[in-house]
């Protein structure tokens, strides 16, 4: 089984911070495991202890090439001992990429199909197929977001974060945020970064929310003006970003998530609003392998840990 882990965290000193009275603070789920790190611990953890329960000796799942979710599924399967199957969206012709060479080290096997057939993905014909082409699976969907992921993502937070006012979180699917909106205290915020242009996760999420019978138990707001582009895109400004965190504070972020998260947290508070007083937790998800695929892909270069 994959261990609840000890989370470490990692309070940030600057004179901006002095100067306003207010403590950060980052949640390291970065470093919770060796292998499967970051918000996908909590994801993955439920769904493979299901699988095993009802004996399922694969797992498959879906995801675009540089996906953190297929190279997190990956390492968590092969630790369980399940084989792990990757659907990965457009044909796998760059097999060679960090996540994907990683992945198949261990012992995924990967698929690469066209972007139409991949939007088949939730549909029960596509599924069927999947299931005559590889035996009967455990099915974990594209981004991990089920109950049990949300299930696990319920667990990030604990009596050890309690006396944080703000609590902040970067948004893909919004499963990890749908977990913490369940397990926060009722005095406090939660702020959601969304990666994704548009103001479409606003919907979603609460959706998501009701789908899963969560009821917030503090305040949530969603922040729809930090991304930078859009999905898996950047600006030189976020770039310049990551490398400042990094000098300043000795934490890597990668751009897809992290990155846009405490970018939006720095900018919030130079803009005063997060009151005298206020102790705000970074929750850093991980995703920090995709970092070499980015370099390989833009020529960018971004601090590693
Ligand atoms: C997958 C991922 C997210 C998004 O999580 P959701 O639960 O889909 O919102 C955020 N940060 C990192 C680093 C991720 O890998």
């Amino acid at each position: 089984m994959l261990q609840p882990p000890h989370i470490p965290s990692t309070p940030l000193k600057h004179p901006l911070l002095d100067q306003l009275k207010v403590e950060l603070e980052v949640l390291r789920l970065d470093q919770v495991h060796p292998i499967v790190s970051g918000n996908k611990f909590f994801k993955l953890k439920y769904n493979l202890e299901e699988a095993l329960k009802q004996n399922h000796r694969k797992v498959l799942t879906f995801g675009g090439a540089y996906s953190n979710h297929i190279y997190a599924t990956a390492a968590a399967a092969k630790l369980l001992g399940l084989q792990s199957i990757g659907i990965i969206r457009g044909e796998v012709g760059d097999k060679n990429n960090p996540t994907l060479r990683s992945a198949k080290d261990a012992g995924m096997i990967l698929k690469g199909i066209s972007r139409e057939l991949y939007r088949g993905k939730t549909h029960s014909e596509f599924i069927d197929q999947l299931r005559q082409n590889w035996g009967d699976f455990y099915l974990i969907p594209e981004g991990g977001t089920n109950a049990l992921a949300i299930q696990g993502t319920t667990e990030i937070l604990s009596y050890a974060t309690a006396h944080f006012s703000h609590l902040a979180t970067p948004i893909g699917t919004g499963g990890t945020f749908a977990g913490l909106a369940n397990s926060i205290f009722p005095q406090q915020e939660l702020l959601g970064i969304s990666s994704l242009k548009g103001e479409g996760i606003q919907e979603e999420m609460k959706q998501l929310l009701q789908t899963h019978g969560i009821q917030p138990k503090g305040s949530i707001s969603i922040w729809t003006q930090y991304h930078h582009g859009g999905y898996a895109k950047w600006s030189s400004e976020l770039i310049e970003f990551i490398h400042w965190f990094w000098e300043s504070f000795g934490i890597p972020l990668d751009p897809i998530y992290t990155g846009k998260m405490a970018f939006a947290c720095w900018d919030l508070l130079q803009k005063k609003y997060f009151n005298p007083g206020s102790r705000v937790l970074l929750i850093h998800t991980g995703g920090l392998q995709g970092n070499l695929g980015f370099t390989q892909r833009t020529g960018i270069e971004l601090p590693s840990p």
